[in-house]
């Protein structure tokens, strides 16, 4: 069969609509330690290539790995922030394969014995929540990386950088309960942020720390049996993952519709053509030919140790929003982007500790920080206001010293220089007049201009009243308080 013309075939959503996909995703995250997970080599990112290589990460004869403690701590965190069941014994396997980013000739990962089994994860998409299955979380080490560009000589060679290898991931496996792309764009979203709160992983996915692969299938909705499956794999951006699995279900429901049938088997996600492009045929398991790793005692977590890692956990997102709601009186709305990522949280608490009246702080961070952030392609942790500076400002619109509309104004200079709102509103002028006298003298001025308006006030067209606040309010450059020019006015109007 001629695969290109079946898979560029448009399907109409009619079809589309007959058919369900069933997805399932393997997510690899680097556990974030200072040294790898058999041998004391920097895991540092950017490093000279083949500067952080030692005997036992490029598996020379003799060597002998020892696990790495802090690794083991971050992966039993990991397993019960997302409430999987720690066993009490597991193992590390050796999976053999040659590729040449491999020096060892195997990757030390866990088999039939992984770390911990059973979890679960809650994802939110429009306003539902499901429960998705996790079905194991274990421990391996990265393989190397190929240098395929960027070489003069690149054309005839491809270089190998083995700092990655040996750096410790987890990987975690879901159940196939994922339903669409959009259930699957949550569900990794959900797990990076758990994943960054507890600190087990930067999540870094440009640098590789998080990665991606999903299997999908299709099968005619109320369908018994799940259809064959595909992998597509390393999928290192949350826009590769969505337009991959748009692509894939797609390709597999034409596939099944011009009577062909889906292959069992390994793609990859071409970003310049924008498909999946077959890679190699599905591997199964006995390929790899596992077995236990002679060199590494198994693995027994003691329910002391699981104590010690509960107790020391990070509070998780789903905690802090209700946290926020209820101790700082926010909506869930805004609680829920608030505790979007840990460090904008983090942000809003310190303000709210500087001063900042704790409503007033979150509307401000919801909507001025954070639109101007985006604008710049900026995240919290390069704002240029400190949560100290923005209680201040926010301290100056509470007592009435500046307008909430000079407050705003106020903001975008701190946001552009740097400076503190207190110079600045002395620098500007901005102080808002709430001198009785001054804003009368100019409410009689104003009255005495439009003897026409005073007419229609006096003869019940109250309308006219929101022409005199507006005639004081640019006499002071919006400066005045508002409600004593209301107060003022209405004495005023109602002697002349
Ligand atoms: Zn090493």
């Amino acid at each position: 069969m001629n695969r290109t013309t079946t898979e560029a075939m448009p399907i109409s959503a009619e079809v589309m609509s007959r058919y369900e996909a069933v997805i399932g995703l393997e997510v690899h995250a680097q556990l974030e330690t200072l040294t790898k997970a058999f041998c004391a080599c920097s895991t540092n990112f950017g490093d000279p290539p083949n500067s952080n290589t030692c005997p036992v990460c490029l598996g020379l004869p003799g060597a002998l790995p020892v696990l790495n403690k802090k690794a083991l701590q971050l992966a039993i965190r990991a397993s019960l922030a997302l409430n999987l069941e720690i066993q009490e014994r597991s193992r590390f396997a050796r999976k053999n394969y040659f590729y040449p980013d491999l020096p060892k000739g195997y990757q030390i990962s866990m088999y039939e014995l992984p770390l911990a089994t059973d979890g679960m994860l809650e994802i939110v998409v429009e306003g539902e929540t499901k429960t998705i299955g996790i079905t194991r979380l274990h421990m391996e080490d990265d393989a190397g990386k190929s240098l395929h560009e960027g070489f003069p000589d690149s054309d005839k060679w491809s270089y190998i950088d083995f700092n990655r290898c040996g750096v410790p991931l987890i990987e975690i496996v879901s159940e196939p309960d994922l339903r669409t792309p959009a259930e699957a764009y949550a569900y990794l979203n959900t797990l990076k942020q758990i994943l960054e709160y507890t600190e087990v992983s930067d999540c870094n996915m440009e640098e590789g720390s998080l990665r991606c692969d999903a299997n999908v299938s299709v099968r005619l909705k109320g369908a018994p049996k799940f259809g064959t499956k595909a992998e597509v794999k390393n999928l290192n951006s949350f826009r590769y993952l969505s337009h991959a699995l748009e692509y894939e279900i797609e390709r597999q429901i034409g596939l099944i519709e011009s009577g062909g049938k889906v292959v069992q088997e390994t793609r990859l996600w071409n970003v310049s053509a924008g498909r999946t492009e077959p890679m190699r045929s599905k591997e199964f398991a006995h390929d790899y030919r596992y077995f236990p790793d002679p060199d590494l005692l198994p693995v027994s977590v003691l329910e002391g140790i699981v104590a010690e890692v509960s107790t020391a956990m990070p509070e998780l997102p789903a905690a802090k929003m209700e946290r926020f709601t209820s101790d700082y009186a926010i909506t869930p709305y805004d609680a829920g982007v608030l505790t979007g990522t840990k460090a904008l949280a983090d942000y809003f608490e310190a303000a709210v500790k500087a001063g900042a009246p704790a409503k007033a702080a979150a509307n401000w961070i919801a909507v001025e920080l954070l639109r101007r952030l985006n604008d710049l392609g900026k995240d919290i942790t390069e704002c240029p206001v400190a949560p100290g500076a923005l209680a201040d400002l926010l301290k100056q619109v509470e007592s009435g010293k500046i307008t909430a509309a000079s407050g705003k104004k106020v903001f975008v200079t701190m946001f552009e220089t740097g400076k503190s709102a207190s110079d600045i509103i002395a620098a500007e002028g901005l102080a808002q007049i709430s001198d009785t006298g001054a804003i009368e003298t100019i409410a009689r001025a104003v009255v005495a201009k439009s003897p026409d308006n005073v007419a229609k006030y006096k003869s019940g067209n109250e309308g006219v009243f929101k022409f005199f606040v507006g005639q004081v309010m640019r006499e002071t450059r919006g400066q005045a308080n508002p409600q004593l020019v209301n107060e003022v006015l209405k004495r005023v109007l109602s002697e002349s």
